[in-house]
């Protein structure tokens, strides 16, 4: 048989979904990053890779120890869920015996990092090293609440009156001011805000009329 390649593999944000971020090196409580646990199991069985898993942890005290329990629990879990509870065990085997544990980065034939540029010869630019984002990153990211819709301020002017109307939610504006009825024309890219700022533009423009006698248009929809 030929010699296994060495994949060495890091853990956190890697193998483990690091959530919760750094905790210490004996301390992991996060659960697997998606497919994890699949992609070992099929790696191992290649018979063309040998496993290294090798992190930050592997100098640190404890931190070994701490990665080989949290696999055998989560190779565990996936043994029973996968072919059943009798194999649970085998996530033992596979852990003592199937992986490599090195305590320095080992000569391997290729690495699976979340925090590495893959060399290709040409040396990247300092700005693209520094705006990095890790998967884990940018899929926090996506995540995030989104930003609160833009503003539009819209100032009706007529003679020595004027009027500042903010409108929530408006995404382009188109200004139209005709001289009969000092109209205002907005238009929005999503409907639902359209009827809500619809609603507070029409409220606005009649107070802006009262204040300064403007004649205005009923609703934005007539505009
Ligand atoms: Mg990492």
């Amino acid at each position: 048989m030929a010699k296994l390649r060495t994949l060495s593999i890091d853990f956190d944000g890697v193998l483990s979904s690091y959530a919760s971020g750094w905790q210490g090196a004996d301390i992991i409580n996060d659960p697997p990053a998606p497919g994890a646990m699949e992609f070992l199991d099929k790696v191992i069985h290649s018979n063309i890779f040998r496993v290294a898993i090798y992190s930050a942890r592997s100098g640190q005290k404890g931190g070994i120890a701490a990665m080989q329990a949290w696999l055998v629990k989560h190779m565990g879990d996936y043994f029973a869920a996968t072919y059943g509870e009798d194999d649970r065990s085998k996530a033992t085997t596979y852990v003592n015996e199937h992986i490599d544990w090195p305590l320095v980065k080992p000569s391997a034939f290729l690495t699976i990092d979340d925090r590495a540029w893959p060399f290709r010869g040409a040396w990247p630019q300092i700005d693209d090293l520094a705006g990095f984002k890790t998967w884990w990153e940018e899929a926090a990211l996506k995540t995030e609440a989104p930003k609160a819709p833009p503003m539009i301020t819209i100032r009706i002017a007529m003679g020595n009156h004027h009027r500042d109307i903010t409108i929530h939610g408006a995404r382009t504006l188109i200004n139209l001011v005709s001289a009969e009825r000092a109209a205002l024309m907005v238009s929005f890219e999503d409907h639902l805000l359209a009827v809500a700022a619809a609603g507070l533009f029409a409220w606005e423009t009649q107070k802006a009329a009262q204040d300064s006698n403007i004649p205005v248009a009923q609703t934005a929809s007539e505009v």
